[in-house]
């Protein structure tokens, strides 16, 4: 479900054609909606409302203040991953109390911001990091709380690059280490280590990976409260599949319908970090085509923006759907999936205007006919897409805009050139 629809023949984001705010404010262009990203955070309340259940939205799938701002207003909690993404919190008025850290390499600049900060947990990935957390909250006086991130080793079966959760990644400590975790330091004064934390990684399509992931961890908290541990809290992290594809993955409730039932009566507190099920669908990038181009064998479509302004196609062979903005009645699109092939549509290649044989959008796409000026919309792009662009090949990153229903703004703007040098004097 999200706000960008087809009406006329002409794409809108919430009660806004797109068409004007590329005219306003130039392409390319994210264009986020306020609603899709509330609908999403509302649904996945109401879907656990019957645990109690703290939302955490993950802050690198799409961290710009404004969202935060009123994701923070609609009550939301935050998953982060550095000291940048606690700052940006803070600035958008962010309840501090319900941010948990996570993050393989904390530094203590980091954490020491986060124990002042008095933030909820800290995700714990390693012994080393544990005691070095010790350390410094004995330093400051202070008495946080950690869950320790396990490795339940499932496979969500997704792209390698996206898996977190597997034995052999970097992330969290096995099962079975948990427990020495738990025997050297569950006890400890300074560092109350009182939960769990799993993260499968992103973008898996079946509710299974977490069942399974929640079995093998209820399993492993029943152990430590018997080997008597308190244990008050399972952060089950985010990954939570988006409908890149219409209709791809489970709902919140269809995964809250697995879950609930598990965790129920097991006096526990739940977190979730959601990140791309709540950002991912709630953004196009709207890109202009700068020239259409054939040779061997293929029909390119050059478009203005480039890998440097999403790079989840490359990097871990995504699909994002793409369409032009303006269509006839017979290339409304029903649904948005990889071989959408409506009569008169051809089949392009979608490229962007970096030196790079990576940067492309789309390979052997069927869409209807461009040409020269069109607008195109890459769909789905809100999570991992603003948040991941660099300056490469010195390209300014392009604006970000938010759709509130019929109006719109500004939200950051489209670097300049002499942004592109302003920390280098
Ligand atoms: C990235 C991340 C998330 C969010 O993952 P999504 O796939 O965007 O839902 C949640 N928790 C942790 C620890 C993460 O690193």
């Amino acid at each position: 479900m999200d706000y960008f629809t087809y009406t006329n023949g002409r794409l809108f984001a919430e009660g806004v054609d797109v068409e004007q705010i590329a005219n306003e404010v130039g392409t390319a262009v994210y264009i986020y909606s306020k609603a899709t990203f509330l609908e999403h955070l509302r649904k996945v309340r109401q879907a656990y409302s019957e645990v109690d259940t703290t939302v955490c939205y993950s802050v690198k799938a799409c961290s710009n203040i404004n969202i935060l701002k009123f994701m923070a207003e609609a009550g939301s909690g935050f998953d982060i991953v550095s000291g940048g993404e606690l700052y940006r919190v803070q600035q958008a008025g962010g309840d501090v109390s319900k941010v948990v850290y996570a993050g393989v390499g904390k530094t203590n600049r980091e954490i020491i911001e986060a124990l002042d900060a008095g933030i909820a947990y800290f995700n714990i990935e390693s012994e080393a990091e544990l005691e070095n957390l010790i350390e410094l909250a004995d330093q400051h006086g202070k008495r946080p709380k950690a869950a320790l991130r396990v490795n339940p080793d499932v496979d969500p079966k997704t792209h390698t690059y996206t898996t977190t959760g597997k034995k052999e990644t970097k992330f969290g400590v096995d099962i079975e280490r948990a427990e020495r975790v738990f025997a050297e330091f569950g006890k400890n004064k300074t560092v109350e280590l009182c939960a769990i934390h799993v993260h499968l990684g992103s973008a898996g399509h079946t509710v299974e990976p977490y069942v399974e992931a929640v079995d093998k961890t209820l399993a492993l908290i029943d152990r430590l409260r018997n080997s008597g541990f308190r244990i008050e809290a399972l952060d089950l992290g985010g990954g939570y599949g988006a409908d890149y594809v219409t209709s791809q993955s489970p709902t919140a409730a269809e995964y809250a319908a697995a879950i609930v039932p598990m965790i129920k009566d097991k006096d526990l507190k739940l977190i979730l970090e959601p990140g791309a099920s709540i950002a991912a669908n709630a953004a196009i990038l709207l890109t202009k085509v700068l020239y259409v181009k054939t040779g061997g064998g293929k029909k390119f479509v050059i478009v203005d923006a480039g890998m440097n302004d999403l790079i989840r196609p490359p990097l871990y062979d995504a699909f994002h759907f793409i369409w032009p903005v303006k269509v006839d009645g017979r290339h409304i699109p029903a649904r948005r999936e990889k071989d959408l092939r409506l009569p008169g549509t051809e089949v392009v290649d979608v490229v962007g205007p970096i030196c790079e044989s990576a940067d492309f959008f789309a390979k052997d796409r069927p869409m209807p006919p461009t040409k020269r000026g069109d607008l195109l919309g890459i769909f789905t792009a809100g999570a991992y897409g603003f948040t991941m662009s660099s300056n490469y090949n010195a390209r300014g990153r392009v604006a970000e805009v938010l759709v509130d229903g019929s109006n719109f703004k500004v939200i950051r703007k489209r670097e300049a050139y002499e942004d592109l040098i302003a920390l280098e004097k």
